[in-house]
């Protein structure tokens, strides 16, 4: 599974980072950085429940 984020789209409020901070975190220009794109596998239930809860809509998963 993969997770990328849409920089023109994402508001960096953090809700991501909150659910899955070992994938997201924000860095010190208040950009999303996500670390972990290849998302391992103890990871991808809070990944896919933060790109639901998204406000932005701003997260995509390839699975
Ligand atoms: S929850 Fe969405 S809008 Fe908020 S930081 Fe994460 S990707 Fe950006």
């Amino acid at each position: 599974m993969r997770v990328r984020v849409d920089p023109l789209v994402c508001e960096a409020n953090a809700v991501c980072v909150g659910l899955a901070p070992e994938v997201f975190d924000l860095n010190d220009d208040d950009e999303l950085q996500i670390l972990q794109p290849d998302v391992p596998a103890d990871q991808q239930d809070r990944v896919r429940h933060a790109v639901r809860s998204c406000p932005k809509a701003a997260l995509t998963l390839e699975e």
